[in-house]
């Protein structure tokens, strides 16, 4: 057997792989060694969580950001972004209607806006748990002070999402002028230890980022074993410093995706807006390569174009009851079936103890 075949191999036996081996791997793969790998990742997918596509509603309800990450759309200094911040009765409202269409969770996503205070986020938590006892709420808001991650988990978040991005200190930096690494992998490590759900993730292709650069992030990944992972393709927004760049392709976060699903068997993996956005073929491709989750946007229309971190993102007009059936579409023609319960993380399902049942 050829060293590829080994590793490809290895990791389907045994859940796991070097840094060096993932970056061999990651170098070296040829056409057909993609597809055994995205058929060892869809059967892994399938022992554990069987044909099941979980949907997420996902409520983009500020783009006020005080963060200026280099890729993002709507990164503070970008003047020509249209701002917008949803009160707490509009994001009830969203709420309901998401709940009407059958979602179950909701992943409330934003830029990292303080107007949103501690105190107004846990009096919007307890409305829509007083609501809607039953629905798993996820946050996705960025950083805050461990004491109000406690908080808020109090008043009812199940689960957080929080990408680390990249691995690689030197590349964080070059990234975030105004972010610490060791904050973001600090504010996750905090969230984990409270209880959470957690969600963490990178990009593809950014400018700069290595094979080796890729593999430490699936070791970080493997060690700090989250309930969720994000991986998408970094797609360039013109109006930011990195609008000349490349951008990730879809291989290559098709390669990333299925890995990711082969060492962290049991994490929830969405097939992300990104890829869908990179290739119209890519929500479904990454099902077929390990993804279980989609996350259908139901931002009310009016302020949806505004959200964008990159440009020409998909489902950008769709009123929320067309993007859910194309959704469903998407899933059933991929041959899964669409799941609108909660889609909890296996960790914290009790009984749940490693293959689908
Ligand atoms: N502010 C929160 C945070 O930092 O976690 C959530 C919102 S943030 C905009 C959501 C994710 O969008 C980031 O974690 C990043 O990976 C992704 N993102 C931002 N700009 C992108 C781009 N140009 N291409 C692809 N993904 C991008």
């Amino acid at each position: 057997m050829s060293d590829m075949h080994n590793l490809l191999e290895k990791v389907y036996q045994t859940n796991d792989l070097t840094k060096e081996e993932i970056t061999y791997l990651l170098v070296n793969i040829t056409h057909a060694d993609r597809e055994i790998l995205y058929s060892n990742a869809l059967k892994t997918k399938q022992t554990y969580y069987g044909d099941k596509v979980y949907l997420r509603g996902l409520i983009e309800f500020s783009n006020i950001c005080r963060q200026d990450c280099l890729y993002c759309g709507i990164r503070a200094s970008n003047a020509k972004v249209e701002r917008y911040r949803l009160s707490p009765e509009e994001i009830l409202a969203c709420c309901e209607q998401g709940y009407q269409l059958g979602y179950r969770t909701f992943v409330l996503q934003s830029g990292e806006d303080l107007w949103y205070t501690e105190e107004i986020l846990v009096n919007l938590l307890g409305a829509i748990r007083k609501s809607y006892p039953e629905v798993a709420i996820t946050l996705s808001i960025g950083e805050r002070s461990t004491d109000t991650y406690q908080s808020l988990l109090a008043a009812g978040a199940d689960r957080f999402l929080m990408r680390h991005e990249t691995a690689t200190q030197e590349l964080y930096k070059r990234l975030h002028p105004t972010m610490r690494f060791e904050d973001r992998r600090a504010c996750l490590s905090a969230l984990k230890q409270l209880g959470y759900q957690v969600g963490a993730g990178f990009m593809v292709g950014l400018p700069g980022q290595t094979a080796a650069d890729l593999a430490e992030d699936l070791r970080y990944l493997k060690e700090f074993h989250p309930d969720m992972i994000g991986i998408g393709p970094f797609i360039p927004h013109s109006e930011t410093p990195l609008g000349a760049e490349k951008g990730g392709t879809l291989e290559d976060t098709l390669a990333l995706v299925a890995l990711a699903r082969l060492l962290i068997p049991d994490s929830l993996i969405p097939a992300t807006t990104a890829l869908g956005t990179l290739n119209s073929q890519g929500r479904e491709l990454a099902l077929k390569a390990g993804a279980n989750v989609v996350m259908p946007i139901i931002t009310p229309t009016s302020v949806r174009k505004h959200y964008a971190l990159y440009e020409n993102k998909i489902c950008g007009d769709d009123h929320p009851e067309d993007c859910r059936y194309s959704i469903e579409r998407e899933i059933q023609t991929a041959g899964f079936e669409a799941d609108l319960g909660r889609g909890d993380s296996r960790k914290f399902v009790v009984g749940a103890m490693g293959s689908y049942q």
